[in-house]
């Protein structure tokens, strides 16, 4: 009995694809980037699953995706036979929008199409993207191992439903037909497509087989017997971080890092290196350009692609980068450690630990390289990953040198928000009897620039670090020196300004016991309020200021602790 049901997009979907169709528009040929991506994607986790249930493949091992156009019906078939999707996943994968955080996307929607061009390659068009170019696709897919019988079609005309219904497939896996809009004919055209493909899924490891040339009609005509048509690779197909680092073009790494990532735009820098000795493996690490919409959800999803000996083992591999680096995307192949390694194994593998810490050294040197390299990179880099970073030291003791090193603070030598100053030229610009780095934390940039606590540094030219940002307690607890000195919050304890002359310190005291009458009020009027009152020549304007004990939690610790109640 076949039963069609007809079920709605879930509202966010709908206005995504609205969006999309209007925004991409003018870059619609990335359609076909999605869908191959998508199949080598539904490949890989076949291969993968074989490894533990050889049943799966039906006796077909040989992976490929197809692609297929007609002119004359204007459509364009894109068939994998990977891991295809049952019913329910149909629904699932392809009719609503599982990723959490899509309403605050969509939130973040200015209405300008230049801007939330941006937006949404970020957010990740994938699959939807077909109706870019397509009023209405056709998905025909069946699960590995499962009956002909268990194939379902899934149809939309992209606009507010989709219906599924059973149909047999005798082939595992998906196929995908696009019904190409008027204006789009182009991606009917063999050449056209060719060359599409070429430029986008070069680096994708499986091959995308299109149909050969017909050879032109030979002269006695008799002779000729029907021949099946021949199928061509069209890509290179061979994974791309195997190949040597001289023989891939910036472009190739570009395109590779928008399949592994999901990201639209390109990559800030990567590092390709493959490792021989103890451990033997390959990697190849990206930073992106821009941070995901989800980088402050903690379910995002982190991790490299994990690979064994160039098959495909997992996605969002956590064990390999501490947290503090979770927007690097990239892959990992590894030849020791055993096909079916399973997330628990690697939370305890040695090999792991290893490999975790030397991609952990790596990634901060390629960060180091960029800020050496000047220009805006790193500027760019830090704004949109600066917070991330902070909370290295806390969790990434061995490194945090190299990670400080790596730290931006706006400070009172540019007195500017814009935090793009490094330790170094702090350091560089220390004066000769200064031995301590000072910083100074407040809830927003405007009252650290404003702190009386700051006065007397001004007055005698001594730089003071402005930090304003929710981590910044939770920064300057783990991070205790710099080159060997130590750093001091200016709003705690005692000051002891090396540059104290006798003179000063003879007024100090001048000070203090003239005041001892006026402190002695203070102290029985505060009495209960404050541990403590004391005369200062600290202040030049303000006539009194808060200070907080040596060890005490800081002002902005003890905000967030009376925030969450405690
Ligand atoms: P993403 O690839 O980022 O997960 P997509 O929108 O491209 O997002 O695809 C959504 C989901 O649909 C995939 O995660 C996958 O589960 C499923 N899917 C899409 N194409 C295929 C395919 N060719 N074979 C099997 N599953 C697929
Ligand atoms: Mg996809």
């Amino acid at each position: 009995d076949v039963k069609k049901e007809t079920m709605g997009f879930q509202t966010e979907a709908k206005q995504l694809l609205h969006l999309m169709i209007h925004s991409l528009y003018s870059n619609r040929e990335i359609f076909l980037r999605e869908l191959i991506s998508n199949a080598s994607d539904a490949i890989d986790k076949l291969r993968f699953a074989a490894l533990s249930n050889e049943a799966l493949l039906e006796g077909q091992g040989d992976y490929q995706v197809q692609v297929d156009v007609d002119k004359d019906a204007r459509t364009i078939t894109i068939a994998d036979n990977g891991i295809g999707m049952n019913r329910d996943e149909v629904v699932e994968h392809l009719g609503t929008i599982a990723k959490s955080g899509t309403a605050a996307f969509m939130e973040s929607l200015t209405g300008d199409q230049q801007k939330d061009s941006q937006l949404i390659g970020q957010f990740g068009v994938g699959f939807y993207s077909a109706f870019i170019v397509a009023d209405r696709v056709e998905v025909h897919t069946r699960k590995a191992g499962e009956d002909a019988d268990q194939g379902v079609v899934w149809e939309s005309h992209g606009e507010s439903e989709f219906s599924v219904e059973p149909r047999d497939k005798a082939t595992r896996g998906t196929s995908i037909m696009l019904f190409l809009k008027d204006d789009c004919e182009e991606f009917a055209d063999d050449f056209r497509v060719r060359s599409v493909i070429k430029k986008y899924s070069d680096h994708i490891s499986v091959p995308v087989m299109m149909l050969k040339p017909a050879a032109p009609v030979a002269e006695d005509a008799e002779e000729q017997t029907e021949q099946p048509p021949e199928y061509e690779a069209v890509n290179e197909a061979t994974a791309l971080w195997t190949r040597s680092r001289t023989e891939i073009s910036d472009d190739e790494y570009n395109e590779f890092y928008k399949h592994v990532s999901h990201d639209f735009d390109e990559p800030l820098t990567w590092s390709h290196n493959k490792v021989e000795g103890k451990f033997d493996y390959t990697s190849l690490l990206y930073i992106p350009k821009r941070a995901p919409f989800d980088m402050w959800n903690r379910d995002m999803a982190r991790g490299l692609k994990l690979y064994v000996q160039r098959t495909f083992i997992m996605d969002d591999a956590e064990q390999f980068l501490p947290l503090y680096l979770r927007f690097v995307k990239g892959v990992v192949d590894s030849n020791d450690l055993p096909l079916n390694v399973s997330r628990e194994i690697l939370q305890q593998d040695a090999a792991v630990e290893s490999m975790r810490s030397a991609l952990t050294k790596r990634v901060l040197d390629m960060l180091s390289k960029l800020a050496k390299k000047g220009g805006d990179d790193y500027a760019g880099f830090w704004k949109e990953f600066g917070q991330v970073l902070k909370e290295g030291p806390a969790e990434d003791f061995a490194n945090k040198e190299k990670i400080a090193g790596l730290l931006r603070f706006s400070s009172t030598h540019t007195d500017a928000p814009e935090q793009d100053q490094s330790l170094e030229d702090y350091v560089q610009r220390m004066q000769e009897d200064q031995e301590k780095i000072f910083y100074v934390v407040a809830e927003n940039f405007n009252t650290a620039k404003n702190s009386p606590h700051l006065e007397v540094f001004r007055k005698k030219g001594i730089e003071v670090l402005l930090l304003c940002d929710r981590v910044d307690d939770w920064l300057m607890n783990h991070l205790q020196e710099f080159d060997g000195k130590a750093f001091q919050d200016v709003a705690r304890g005692a000051l002891d300004l090396a540059a104290d002359t006798e003179e000063e310190k003879a007024e100090q005291e001048k000070l203090q016991k003239e005041s001892e009458a006026l402190v002695e009020r203070m102290t029985k009027v505060l009495e209960g309020k404050v541990a403590e009152v004391r005369a200062t020549a600290r202040l030049t304007d303000s006539p009194a200021c808060l200070v907080v004990g040596e060890f005490d939690m800081g002002a902005q610790m003890r905000r967030i602790m009376e925030a969450a109640g405690q």
